[in-house]
């Protein structure tokens, strides 16, 4: 196999770049800080697209504008002054015995010294028509006919590295691959997996794309979705769910000390307490979820639901099974506010049967604390309040947070040890794409609500411009009048909070002035928890009709009277966002409107907006999402825990997510056999340095 050209003696993996020719001590730190240190590095750093010089024209036949290779002698090489200083132009033809083809170079004066009159060349590059109709290449990158080293053939062209473009990259790769050969990196993947998706080895897939060899089609690696592509991205995911699954194991594997007692007593109080007919997919999710609770082994599952799926009523159903076993539940929530809610909500399906305690900073009295202690208390429910040091379970069995992404791993992590193994249940309404959500959530087991409860209306939807605003709050002001309350939603200003407050409150004035018949207030992120907990409270006992916000109100309150919604500059805000927000309207009986009201529209913005209003479903709405704008924007800054893929793109190679996923599953528990060997030494080195605290036992 000689696709990577002649060794060159001395060169193997571990090489250091600057023993390479053309490094020097310089350029090696430079290249060490874009982390490439070695061959082996270099080696790993793929092309980002490919250019297809196979077919190489005569002047003559350039057939038209676009991409061309073409080969002649370069005639009438010169320099044409222009008036703009520090500005050069290069002109040549480019000619054979049938014709020829106007050349244009910018600012690239050296060409005059690097070429000679009448030398041979191989240029490539885009091809227009210029001002007289002529066709004319215009910056070609050019090299001698005498030493073809792309020319009649697919080139890869690099990301830049190190101050290097992707030429000088490519001549250093041409140094680097014939270690494919003489040193090939060790195969990491068990041929097993390699078969199993008949995907080529490793050093056969990085020869395959760094010189993709005549069969191969463009299209697909253009895509990223060659086999070579496909063997690192699978491995890339591999390495990551196996993480994620040795995690997962060293939580979920010892074995549980509390045991649940699900038999038909316990299902007929299930019956008697439930207010309503489970949708299919809640159905779904309490099966999923007893399973767990009856697996010797504690429950790590994460419940993902739209807003409005019912996720209240799944948590309470297992909060029941596990009073109804004798054994402690814990709910938390995000703001004193929803603790609040889910308390009065709990205490009305389970009150009558099991004692429920609230706990927030500012209801958790002793004699609770004490009755928690001891265990006279079935069901806390609570704020972060209930991770405080000081607070005492006398066994908790079974902890569940809702609104998950508005709290850490950390607090998840420290209700969880307020009990010795306890099974967990955590909730989130952000619905995100399947894929994201095993990338992103892996550890956790994953149940979805992906239905609403029947009888809901959908919540109508209009995008207007901002010069139909007058006409939106006159419509308004007759909904008010007939009883409604509403949310007028305000983008947070990112520079300064400072400005951003200000423009609320004039925002709010405005409001006012045009409302002035009904009660409103202001609600933004930098008024104190209590002042924000008292203009809720208004709001969700309707005195106040109006409430003037920033996205503050995203999180889950329930106000069944509020059905409309008014979104100012909805083009600042993300797809997913909007939709969070929508979800604050439809809770109840009447019928919900949400007014996008937007000013100039990018071309993306409109595209958020159009798919918005036809949208209702959160999970579509996010797929959409995370096509627009990729994973990192999807999740905005607030979700840190992103891992960076270098091959990988959640998007495209969704299915390899899905196997990676189960694979991993798989594999975890026989990480000891021999043929795992290497990717077992891979996935807890990384492990031990992304999670300090994993011993790696
Ligand atoms: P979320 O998933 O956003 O937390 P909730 O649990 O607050 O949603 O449920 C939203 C509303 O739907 C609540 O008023 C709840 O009582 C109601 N609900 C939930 N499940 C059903 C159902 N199967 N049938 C009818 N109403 C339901
Ligand atoms: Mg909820």
């Amino acid at each position: 196999m000689t696709a990577t050209g002649a060794p060159r003696a001395g060169v193997d993996r571990h090489t250091p770049l600057r023993f390479l020719r053309g490094v020097g001590p310089r350029r090696a730190e430079q290249l060490a800080e874009a982390g490439l240190a070695t061959v082996d590095d270099l080696l790993f750093l793929l092309p980002r697209r490919y250019e297809d010089r196979r077919e190489v024209l005569s002047p003559a036949d350039v057939p038209g504008p676009g991409s061309h290779t073409v080969r002649g002698r370069l005639h009438e090489l010169r320099l044409i002054r222009t008036r703009r200083r520090n500005f050069a132009i290069v002109r040549a033809r480019v000619t054979d015995e049938r014709g020829f083809l106007a050349v244009t170079w910018f600012n690239q004066p050296y060409l005059l010294q690097r070429f000679a009159e009448g030398e041979e060349v191989v240029l490539h590059g885009k091809v227009r028509m210029s001002e007289g109709a002529l066709l004319e290449l215009v910056n070609p990158s050019a090299e001698r006919a005498g030493e073809p080293r792309v020319t009649g053939r697919v080139v890869p062209v690099y990301p830049s590295a190190g101050g290097l473009g992707s030429a000088a990259v490519a001549r250093l790769m041409d140094q680097a691959l014939p270690v494919l050969d003489s040193d090939p990196p060790p195969e990491r993947l068990p041929d097993e997996l390699l078969r199993r998706y008949s995907l080529p080895p490793l050093a056969r897939a990085l020869v395959d794309l760094h010189r993709p060899s005549g069969g191969v089609s463009l299209e697909l690696l253009g895509r990223g979705e060659s086999a070579a592509h496909h063997r690192l991205v699978y491995e890339e995911l591999l390495e990551l769910q196996l993480e994620l699954a040795l995690l997962r194991a060293r939580e979920v594997r010892a074995e549980k000390r509390h045991r649940y007692r699900i038999d038909d007593r316990a299902r007929a109080v299930a019956r008697e307490v439930l207010p309503f007919r489970l949708t299919a997919a809640q159905k779904r999710a309490v099966r999923e979820i007893v399973e767990d609770l009856r697996s010797p082994h504690p429950m790590l599952r994460l419940l993902q639901g739209d807003v409005g799926s019912g996720k209240t009523i799944v948590a309470a159903l297992a909060l029941l099974l596990a009073a109804e076993s004798g054994l402690q539940g814990a709910f938390m929530a995000p703001t004193e506010l929803l603790a609040e809610q889910h308390f009065g909500n709990l205490r009305r399906l389970l009150g009558a049967r099991y004692r429920l305690a609230l706990f927030t900073s500012s209801s958790a009295d002793a004699s609770a604390r004490k009755a928690l202690a001891a265990g006279d208390i079935d069901i806390a429910v609570g704020t972060h309040a209930l991770v405080q040091g000081g607070l005492e379970f006398r066994s908790l069995a079974l902890a569940i947070v809702d609104e998950q992404h508005r709290f850490g791993v950390e607090q998840r992590r420290l209700l969880q040890a307020k009990g010795e193994r306890p099974d967990v249940l955590v909730m989130t309404a952000t619905p995100i794409p399947r894929s994201l959500a095993l990338t992103l959530y892996g550890d956790l087991e994953l149940s979805v609500l992906d239905e609403l409860p029947p009888g809901r209306t959908p919540v109508a939807t209009e995008v207007r411009p901002a010069s139909a605003r007058r006409d939106v709050y006159r419509r308004l002001r007759d909904a008010l009048a007939q009883g409604a309350q509403a949310y007028v939603v305000v983008p947070l200003i990112e520079e300064s909070e400072e400005i951003s407050a200000a423009s609320l409150a004039e925002h709010g004035d405005r409001v006012r002035a045009f409302l002035a018949d009904f009660p409103s207030e202001v609600l933004h992120g930098r008024l104190a928890a209590v002042e924000r907990e008292r203009v809720m409270r208004a709001f969700a006992e309707g005195r106040i009709r109006v409430l003037v916000a920033t996205t503050v109100i995203e999180v889950g309150v329930d106000v069944p009277n509020a059905s409309w919604m008014v979104i100012e500059s909805a083009e600042r805000f993300g797809l997913s966002q909007l939709h969070q927000l929508r979800g604050r309207v439809g809770r109840g009986e009447r019928a919900s409107r949400c007014v996008a009201i937007h000013g100039r529209l990018s071309e993306s913005a409109a595209r958020r907006l159009e798919i918005f209003a036809s949208a209702a479903d959160g999970f579509a709405v996010a797929e959409a999402d995370l096509e627009l704008r990729g994973p990192g924007d999807l999740l905005g800054t607030r979700q840190a825990g992103l891992p960076r893929l270098k091959v990988a793109d959640l998007v495209a190679h969704r299915p390899w997510v899905e196997r990676a996923r189960a694979d991993a599953r798989e594999l975890v528990g026989r990480l000891e056999e021999a043929p795992l060997a290497a990717l077992a030494e891979r996935v807890k080195s990384r492990l031990r340095d992304h999670h300090e605290s994993f011993a790696g036992g």
